[in-house]
């Protein structure tokens, strides 16, 4: 049969090699460590954890990243066994000892007879064969310059400027109001776009302090080099001047509130839907630098967003990745060149698990394709498929950064209480709904399996 090339050994890029070829498939890994560095690994070893040394929560009846943990398992997931194999005391989250585990993932990797290491740099997109780029949120630049050719240098990010995202449902409209600026939008849809919430004088001045004096995070040493464009912080733009914001993104014009008609408001922070389904909503040009224990008090500061619930937080970090809804289609395939796949943050999804859960699904759709094989669609009910569905169709193309999983990114279950206990029975709705399905898909691919046990 035929070679499956992964470039990148990182999480995604191992566990896409072990899927594949333990389907039955020759698959060389393309990996640039040791000979070229990035400025986060250390080591040549594969899979290697750049930061902390946490999987997250292992909870996979209340928890969307724990579910993705259970999904993996189910599925044979290299990443997983190892981390387990690893696992430090740590509570409800999955910590893990790095250094042997990035060894253990590497030991199977190489000892496995359908796959062949080689330690290279890629520097351009292939031509023919099959191909996964796995290469990452620090990719070489010599093969981000060869995407950004191919994709638009529009359609390639080189920083997140992530504004931080709130579930709709925690939002108070009581306070908040649905409106686009100047009732822009001849859609339905876009008209319903922007939510916004209003402060007045003194409101807004203590936001401003609150911004001035948050602990923020820097820089790491190099992570800039070459690279940043400038997209400012908005607590950069408080210390610029303290009515900056107020002529920037808290512009308080083209908007009345229905709440208090008769008053103009002194600002106005805007949130934007960020998902089809309605479920999350961001601040508009909120990238920050704040550490998020004080992201989340400063910005539950904002009113309407007093009890907000975020499924991620703001931030700005050196981080590639494409713009997966325009560029890639429902199997991770280039549209332009289907014979490439993206796996991995570079596809825009964030977090070690997250990339690897990527891996999993490129290694086995590029070996089934390989294979003649049909697989039946990843089921949008699953954590894998409710993530791969937000980045190659559900996200919104216009503003897509990167996401972590979380249950926003999930069809809704209806008929729920709120409150406490109504969260905890709806989400496990999600996770029962979700493993039903997972193990639906598996199952069908059993009679094909060849399964190595780890
Ligand atoms: P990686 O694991 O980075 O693997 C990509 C691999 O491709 C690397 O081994 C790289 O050497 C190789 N490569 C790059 N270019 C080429 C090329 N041209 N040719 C050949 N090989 C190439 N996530 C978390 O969950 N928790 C954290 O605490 C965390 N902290 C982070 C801190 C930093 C500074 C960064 C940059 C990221 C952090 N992340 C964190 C995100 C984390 O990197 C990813 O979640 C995860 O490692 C991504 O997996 P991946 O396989 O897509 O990329």
């Amino acid at each position: 049969s035929e070679t499956l090339h992964i470039v990148g050994g990182g999480m995604a890029g191992s566990e896409a090699a072990w899927q594949a070829a333990n389907m039955g498939v020759d698959v060389v890994i393309h990996e640039m460590r040791p000979h070229v560095g990035t400025f986060a690994h250390r080591t040549g070893d594969l899979a290697e954890m750049v930061c902390s040394n946490s999987f997250r929560s292992d909870d996979d009846e209340q928890n969307a990243v724990g579910l993705l943990h259970w999904e993996m398992r189910a599925a044979g997931g290299l990443i997983m066994a190892m981390a387990d194999r690893h696992r430090l005391p740590a509570g409800g989250a999955l910590a893990v000892d790095r250094d042997p585990f990035a060894r253990s993932v590497t030991a199977h990797l190489m000892n496995h007879p359908k796959i062949i290491v080689q330690h290279t740099e890629i520097t351009s997109l292939p031509e023919g064969g099959h191909w996964i780029i796995a290469t990452g949120p620090l990719t070489s630049e010599g093969l981000g310059q060869a995407i950004a050719a191919e994709t638009g240098a529009q359609a390639l990010a080189f920083f997140d400027a992530i504004a931080p995202i709130v579930y709709h449902d925690s939002i108070d409209m009581s306070r908040a109001w649905m409106q686009s600026r100047y009732d822009k939008g001849d859609t339905e849809e876009e008209r319903t776009a922007y939510l916004n919430c209003p402060m007045d004088r003194d409101q807004y001045e203590a936001f401003i302090d609150a911004l001035l004096v948050a602990e923020k995070t820097e820089f790491h040493e190099g992570e800039t080099a070459g690279y940043f464009d400038g997209c400012l912080p908005i607590e950069v733009m408080a210390e610029r001047g303290r009515e900056t914001l107020r002529h920037g993104p808290m512009k308080p014009v083209g908007l009345t509130n229905p709440h208090q008609p008769e008053i103009k408001p002194w600002a106005v922070v805007q949130l934007r839907r960020d998902n089809a389904l309605g479920t999350l909503y961001n601040i508009v040009g909120f990238q920050t630098k704040m550490k998020y224990g004080a992201q989340t008090s400063v910005f539950r500061m904002i009113p309407g967003l007093e009890n907000a619930q975020f499924a991620r937080l703001g931030g700005i970090h050196r981080n590639t990745f494409i713009n997966s809804p325009t560029l890639l289609d429902a199997q991770m395939r280039l549209r332009t060149r289907p014979h490439v796949r993206f796996a991995g943050q570079i596809t825009g999804v964030e977090g070690y698990v997250e990339s690897a859960a990527m891996g999993l699904l490129a290694g086995r759709l590029a070996a089934a394709e390989i294979l003649g094989r049909a697989l039946p669609r990843v089921p949008q009910d699953s954590a894998m498929g409710a993530l791969i569905h937000h980045i190659t169709g559900g996200a919104e193309a216009r503003t897509f950064q990167p996401m972590n999983v979380n249950f926003g990114l999930f069809r809704p279950v209806e008929g729920f209480k709120g409150g406490r206990r109504g969260r905890i029975d709806r989400y496990r709705a999600y996770t029962d709904r979700a493993k039903a399905a997972w193990s639906g898909w598996l199952e069908a691919q059993i009679a094909d399996d060849m399964s190595f046990a780890p």
